[in-house]
């Protein structure tokens, strides 16, 4: 698994100036100069004032090439800072074309621009390079695995700029978008399994498996009912365990939705609700690639990650509606429809989870369609116990470009899913807000002591991308998740909840 944790590329950043012959060892040249420019600025950056004619014909990008011995391709491209999200989005945009020419080295050269702004450049043309160097899973038959290094320099920068976070980020997006895009009979819960082993292997994260044969003397009967329907026996949940001192008991817990192939069981979905399914198990994935991303920081505090990796099949043995199922933590569901799988092996992970009593659990999960209804694929939805939390998260994504937005958690929204027969209803009869139902149905297995945060990754796909990201998966929460740790300490996030 090693090339998903080594980036292929190389970063130099230097206070010289470039001249017309240094670009000269450049495959590509990107100048970026500010929405405000004279002749002051042009004049810093090599043919400069050459380029005053093809500014004028263009709005914020312009192509050519250098007059030198290479003729080095070029690129000008107009910053104006806004916030993260369409930063991000501006630094795709403007890498998209150089990267897909394959240059070997790319020469950067911000003029005009204050320091400040020299940060939020460099960061986020690093995130959108990381992710588009990316290779994607592809079985192609004339797929060249070639091993290539990108040599990006960065000229006339004042202070050298700490690049380890964004570089930490785009390491776990990319195992989260990587396993995402993965072909179901390419990703079964047997492979999953043991990929995930190997990746957590260099970083010390110890790795425990929980067999169907384990989660029923546990009474993890949410999981069973859903994993009751496989062929294979593989399916279970992983527990990765974060020590980076002598501390038994994890701070954080992390959960994620491993369901590698959602047919909607015995209430089977259509064609095209079902063309996709190979990618319900992003939350494990974005779980998984926020812990790898959390221990490359060397964060301090410990973390447990659960992932419930399970199909969702229609067979003889699936569980069906009105099945009335004991989960962990001894509440009975009476069961509604079996498309709702991923809020029963959610219910037992969480239950499980809180039995080591963590400080906070945030779960990942591609939960519902109406969470898409409501907010589209740009944004993700967000639920917890402690109301609090909703402006932390949307604070989070609002620096990290992965926006998210609250959603209620009163009582009387409870009020579709009570049972008559068991202690909760799975989920309503009526699909109206069912992502908030959802979120309701979670928080019975949450202890009300621990805080709780729930993302329902309604950002998980987005077709063409979403901010720097250039593939339909795009690994959200990953970046989200850093944000929130990255002063690496958990007090920091506890004290506002
Ligand atoms: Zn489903």
């Amino acid at each position: 698994m090693k090339h998903l944790i080594e980036s292929k590329l190389k970063i130099y950043q230097t206070k010289r100036k470039a001249n017309l012959k240094s670009l000269n060892a450049f495959d590509h040249a990107l100048y970026i100069i500010p929405k405000e420019y004279d002749d002051s600025v042009l004049s810093k950056i090599p043919q400069g004032l050459k380029l005053k004619k093809l500014l004028k014909n263009s709005q914020n990008k312009a192509s050519s090439r250098l007059n030198n011995d290479n003729f080095t391709g070029l690129t000008l491209s107009i910053f104006d800072k806004k916030n993260s999200f369409e930063n991000l989005t501006w630094a795709r945009k403007t890498l998209t074309h150089i990267i897909s020419e394959n240059p070997n080295s790319v020469a950067i050269i911000i003029s005009g621009i204050p320091k400040k702004e020299i940060v939020t450049i460099l960061e986020s043309l690093v995130a959108a390079t990381e992710a588009l160097i990316f290779k994607p899973p592809k079985y192609q038959l004339k797929d060249k695995k070639v091993k290539k290094i990108y040599k990006f320099k960065f000229f006339q920068i004042p202070t050298k700029v700490d690049l380890s976070l964004v570089r930490a980020q785009a390491i776990g997006n990319n195992i989260a978008r990587w396993f995402t895009i993965q072909p179901p009979n390419k990703l079964d819960a047997k492979i999953y399994r043991s990929e995930i082993k190997k990746l957590v292997k260099p970083f010390n994260i110890k790795y425990q498996f929980f067999d169907e044969v384990t989660l029923k003397k546990m009474n993890a009967g949410a999981f069973l009912a859903v994993s009751q329907g496989n062929k294979d026996r593989n399916a279970g949940i992983v527990k990765l365990s974060y020590r980076p001192n002598k501390n038994t008991k994890p701070e954080l817990a992390l959960i994620g939705k491993g369901i590698i192939f959602d047919t909607g069981g015995t209430n089977l979905k259509p064609f095209s609700s079902m063309l996709n399914m190979h990618m319900d198990m992003e939350g494990s994935a974005v779980a998984l690639g926020s812990l790898i991303s959390l221990a490359i920081l060397k964060v301090p505090f410990p973390i447990d990650t659960w992932l419930a990796i399970t199909e969702n099949r229609i067979s003889s043995t699936a569980y069906k509606a009105q099945d009335i199922i004991k989960a962990h933590n001894g509440k009975t569901i009476q069961t509604i429809h079996t498309d709702a799988e991923g809020r029963m092996v959610l219910a037992d992970a969480l239950s499980i989870a809180s039995k080591e009593k963590p400080k906070l659990i945030i779960d990942y999960a591609t939960l519902t369609g109406s969470c898409v209804a409501a907010l589209t694929e740009k944004y993700s939805g967000v639920f917890t116990n402690r109301s609090k939390a909703n402006n932390l998260m949307l604070e989070a994504g609002i620096r990290s470009g992965e926006r998210v937005w609250p959603f209620p958690m009163d009582d009387d929204l409870e009020e579709p899913i009570k049972s008559e027969i068991a202690d909760l209803k799975q989920c309503a009869i009526s699909e109206y807000g069912d992502h908030i139902h959802a979120a309701k149905f979670l928080s019975h297995f949450v202890p009300k002591n621990i805080p709780w945060i729930h993302i329902d990754l309604s950002a998980g796909k987005n077709k063409g991308g979403l901010a720097h990201i250039p593939t339909d998966a795009t690994g959200f929460g990953v970046k989200l998740t850093v944000e929130l740790f990255k002063s690496k300490k958990i007090t920091s996030v506890l004290k506002d909840l």
